[in-house]
């Protein structure tokens, strides 16, 4: 069989996308050439270089992820114009922060904020506190929310925002400055009708009360669909904390059943037992899969019989928010849950932990992706190769972002929605975008993957088509 071959696909325009594939990733079977044989002066040279420690596969996410975006939009034959307007971000803004620290001191901290596209509708995304954020990552970040947002089908367009700090080292205080700070700054961006933020790495509720409250009294009037992730009596959504794993159960039952696996005689592992995993866990024991391994920054614990999730998810939330010590469950080292041989395996932890390498090694049938950009642009071939099938993650973790959307919509509306309206419509959009994207995988005889980033491509071009430029 041929390795770039997926099984999921009809037989459409394989060939095409095989000739694509090959140029953007090599052939699997493509074999280097030998190097001819070297002048002996040159000998001494080559042979006294010391190669450094091979790196393993480590590949920058967002790099993956644009890879994947420019093979799809290959396969999609868009025209060098759109393709361009697509990739290029509508607004780059980077503010300078004074803020008085606690001891009397001015520090100035650096933050930013980037509207990768508008052509859908507001821009929606996270704002990250981390000392690694910089204006290349918002830029990658903001063009990640653009296809999950679009593949959806959610009226938003992507944007992501940051300041450069460590929010473990400050006090309440200090971050509340710096959150009031960076609203102010960005008040001509944020908007209910422009640009809606949310928590990321290193904010969260707190936060989105603090720039809802700072927006707020800059126009006023209480402006709550401005962000979203707000706590529930300022305007949060039910369900908003479920959403995210809940979307990964629909997908994972969506994908089981078109592989034909029944999920009662399932088996999962989950890499990861904080928001995405433990509860994407929870759903899908209570529905009858059997989780047989859980992991966290502690270590992976596995029991061949099943784990109580709920005797686990207890266990975590009195022993401060860890595993360790778990004793219902037998500790293995942490890597090894990922090459369990299960049915399916939920990678609900951090980016990049699928490697090339890891992928030759797994031994499960699914992978339904929890956490954003988990899996290598390189180990997709070799999954693809080995038959191993994804639920991509702008669209296996989208479940978050649409509720968000519910909450921004409940805002507008000035009405509350019950959990059961936000479950079954949350559930319904998550249904509805898998068969989207299955769909387009089959008619182009792609991955989901492929699938997932031509549908959004395709989605936003046709609108910035019908909108027109200048
Ligand atoms: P979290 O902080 O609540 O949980 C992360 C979990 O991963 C913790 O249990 C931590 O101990 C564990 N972990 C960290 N390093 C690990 C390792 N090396 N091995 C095993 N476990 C490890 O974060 P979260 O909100 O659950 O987010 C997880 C991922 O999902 C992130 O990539 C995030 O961007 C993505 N995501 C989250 C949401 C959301 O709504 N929370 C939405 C979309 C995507």
């Amino acid at each position: 069989m041929d390795c770039q071959r997926d099984q999921w696909a009809g037989t459409g325009s394989g060939a095409l996308f095989l000739r694509i594939l090959a140029k953007q990733f090599g052939s699997c079977k493509q074999k280097k050439p030998l190097p001819l044989p070297l002048p002996i002066h040159l000998k001494i040279s080559y042979m006294s270089y010391i190669e450094p420690a091979p790196i393993k596969d480590r590949e920058n996410p967002l790099e993956s992820m644009m890879k994947r975006f420019d093979l799809a939009a290959q396969i999609l034959g868009l025209d060098e114009s759109t393709y361009n307007v697509l990739k290029t971000p509508t607004k780059q803004v980077i503010v300078g922060l004074p803020i008085t620290m606690d001891d009397g001191r001015v520090r100035v901290f650096e933050g930013y904020r980037v509207i990768h596209s508008n052509v859908l509708g507001p821009a929606k995304g996270g704002i990250r506190f981390d000392m690694d954020v910089n204006i290349d990552e918002v830029k990658a970040l903001a063009a990640w929310m653009t296809w999950k947002c679009a593949v959806v089908d959610i009226p938003y367009g992507g944007a992501k925002g940051g300041i450069t700090c460590n929010p473990r080292e400050m006090s309440a205080g200090e971050m509340e400055r710096l959150m009031r700070a960076y609203t102010v700054a960005l008040l001509d961006i944020f908007g209910p009708d422009k640009d809606i933020p949310a928590p990321d790495m290193g904010t969260g509720p707190r936060e989105m009360a603090w720039l809802m409250d700072e927006y707020s009294k800059s126009h006023g009037m209480t402006v709550n669909a401005v962000v979203t992730g707000k706590p529930l009596v300022l305007g949060g959504s039910l369900g908003r904390v479920e959403a995210t794993g809940r979307g990964i159960m629909v997908s994972t039952f969506a994908a089981l059943e078109k592989l034909k696996i029944n999920p009662y005689q399932a088996t999962c592992a989950v890499q990861g037992f904080g928001n995405v995993g433990s509860i994407s866990a929870k759903l899908l024991a209570e529905r009858g899969l059997k989780v047989v391994a859980v992991s966290d920054i502690s270590g992976a614990y596995y029991n061949e019989n099943g784990i109580d999730i709920e005797k686990a998810l207890a266990y975590r939330d009195g022993n401060k928010g860890t595993l360790a010590g778990f004793t219902e469950a037998t500790l293995i080292p942490a890597d090894d849950l990922l090459t369990l041989e299960v049915d399916v395996l939920i990678p609900a932890a951090k980016e990049d932990v699928i490697t090339e390498d890891v992928a030759h090694t797994l031994r499960c049938k699914l992978i339904v992706e929890g956490a954003n950009g988990p899996t290598s642009a390189k180990a997709d071939a070799v999954m693809a190769e080995r038959g191993i099938k994804a639920v991509p993650d702008i669209l296996a973790n989208a479940g978050g972002v649409t509720v968000s959307y519910f909450e921004w919509v409940q805002n507008r509306l000035g009405y509350k929605w019950g959990l059961d309206r936000v479950q079954r419509r949350s559930d319904r959009i998550m249904k509805d975008s898998f068969e989207r994207v299955f769909q387009a995988a089959n008619k182009y005889d792609v991955s989901l993957r492929i699938g997932a980033y031509i549908v959004a491509i395709d989605k936003v071009a046709q609108t910035y088509k019908w909108r027109g430029g200048f």
